[in-house]
Order: C-alpha cells, then sequence, then structure tokens
C-alpha cells in the first residue's frame, strides 16, 4: 500500500495547499503517496457544531475539547501500526532521523491544534506523539503537518529522482551541506572553486567533505558535537 498521511484539522481546505504542486504534487498524482483532510468539526455533537471550550482555571484563549477530538480520531480507523502524532511546540523535535523513520512507514495520522491547543486528556488516552518542527509558535498545526508531510514524501521510493538525491543534502550524514556552484564560471569576479572544475572526483569528495564539517562546526556546534562523537578516533578530521 503507498504511503498515506491522514490528517485531522479545522482546515480540511488547507491540504493538500502547496503539496498539490512539484515533487509532492506529482507523486500525489501519481499514486506514490495519498493525503486525506478530515474536518474534526465533524466530530462535533452539539447544535453549534463546537469544538472549543474556555480553559480550565482560567486564562486566554480556547482549548480543543477531548471528546470531539477523541471522535474524530477514532473516525479515522487507522490502522494500529500507523503513528498518532500531534503537532505540538512541546514535541519532539522533528529531525532528519525521525523524518526518515516516518517515510519509512505506513504513514501516520497527524492531529493539528488551534487556539491555545488541546486537552491533554485526550494526548494522553490515544498516546499521540507530539511532534514540534522548532522553537517559536505558529497559530495552527496545519503548516507544521505540511512541513512533516513534504520532509517524508521527497524520501518515498520513486519521489526523487537520481538528479535530486537524498543521500548527500544536509544532515543526511548528520553535516550541513558544502556549497554549491553552477554556471557561469565566473560571476561578478567571483570564479567557481578550481577544485570544482578539476574533473578529479576524489579531490571533489574531500573538499566537499572538508567544507560539510567547516560548516557545521562554524554555524552548528551542536551537530558538530555529536558528528564527532560518532567518529572512530584518530579520523575525525580529515581535512
Ligand atoms: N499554547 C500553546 C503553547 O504555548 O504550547 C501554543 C498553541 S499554538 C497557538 C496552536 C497550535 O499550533 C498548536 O496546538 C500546535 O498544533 C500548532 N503549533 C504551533 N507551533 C508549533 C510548532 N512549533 N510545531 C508544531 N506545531 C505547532
Amino acid at each position: 500500500a503507498p504511503w498515506r498521511a491522514t490528517v485531522l484539522t479545522l482546515f480540511p481546505e488547507m491540504f493538500p495547499g502547496p503539496l498539490g504542486v512539484s515533487l509532492a504534487g506529482r507523486a500525489l498524482a501519481g499514486g506514490i503517496w495519498s493525503l486525506e483532510a478530515r474536518d474534526i468539526r465533524a466530530a462535533a455533537t452539539d447544535k453549534h457544531r463546537s469544538v472549543d471550550d474556555t480553559p480550565a482555571g482560567g486564562g486566554p484563549g480556547m482549548v480543543l475539547r477531548a471528546d470531539v477530538l477523541a471522535a474524530a480520531i477514532d473516525a479515522a480507523a487507522i490502522a494500529p501500526e500507523r503513528p498518532k502524532l500531534l503537532m505540538s511546540p512541546r514535541g519532539r523535535p522533528l529531525t532528519q532521523a525521525f523524518v526518515r523513520d516516518l517515510a519509512a512507514g505506513p504513514g501516520p495520522l497527524i492531529v493539528c491544534g488551534r487556539f491555545e491547543g488541546i486537552d491533554q486528556r485526550v494526548i494522553d488516552a490515544r498516546e499521540l506523539i507530539e511532534v514540534s518542527i522548532g522553537d517559536y509558535v505558529l497559530s495552527g498545526g496545519e503548516i507544521a503537518a505540511l512541513v512533516l508531510i513534504d520532509a517524508c514524501v521527497r524520501l518515498l521510493p520513486g519521489v526523487m529522482g537520481k538528479l535530486e538525491s537524498g543521500t548527500d543534502e544536509s544532515f543526511s550524514d548528520g553535516l550541513l551541506e558544502y556549497p554549491q556552484y553552477t554556471r557561469p564560471q565566473l560571476f561578478e569576479g567571483r570564479a567557481i572553486p578550481d577544485v570544482l572544475t578539476s574533473g578529479d572526483h576524489a579531490k571533489v569528495a574531500a573538499w566537499r567533505h572538508a567544507q560539510s564539517q567547516a560548516l557545521t562546526e562554524a554555524r552548528r556546534p551542536d551537530l558538530w558535537a555529536e558528528w564527532q562523537a560518532r567518529q572512530p578516533r584518530e579520523q575525525s578530521r580529515t581535512s
């Protein structure tokens, strides 16, 4: 069965949105993955179709009701092996390693929060895994869900051609990507580094690896420390 994403949202019209074009859009049209956006409001039971209420204990804003969201999750009737995610600024950070895991599986159910968030009891009762796309606050989980799905879909077999291969890019080996160049050879007085036009593949690979290391060390000390810790002694720096 193709990889699938089931999204629970108050704004199903936001899907597939940007995922309907380019790489992800072609793969969607080609049946490599599928997307179902389900309206949480369809699970509301009262005559006003309400999905939220004021926070217990007081404070600003509204909270998504546990009973309505649980009913929406249950109505989606997803297979037990599919992960159930909740987009949330409190969640585990979305990393390329986590994306690879998700892309290798059957595809997740993704709950998109709104307002001040959702009632804790549905997170606990349905064992939702909270996932964050970064240390900032969005107005809703939909854009975060689009980010997560996009990162997964491009890794599915048949989505990226050889030309856009994911094997050499940032995070694939724990390092940031080396700088890229293309024609023209001279741009505003700046030349492409000689090594890249030398035709010496081993030298090119060594130069790129050294650039990746230097960039990671300068920009992301956190990734750099992790990468160094994983290297066998002696060859922790090949540049
Ligand atoms: N009151 C919440 C807090 O302080 O943690 C923020 C709620 S936010 C306004 C509304 C919804 O947007 C959240 O329930 C979540 O689904 C989504 N969201 C916001 N920032 C996010 C992030 N960095 N990563 C993933 N989802 C996010």
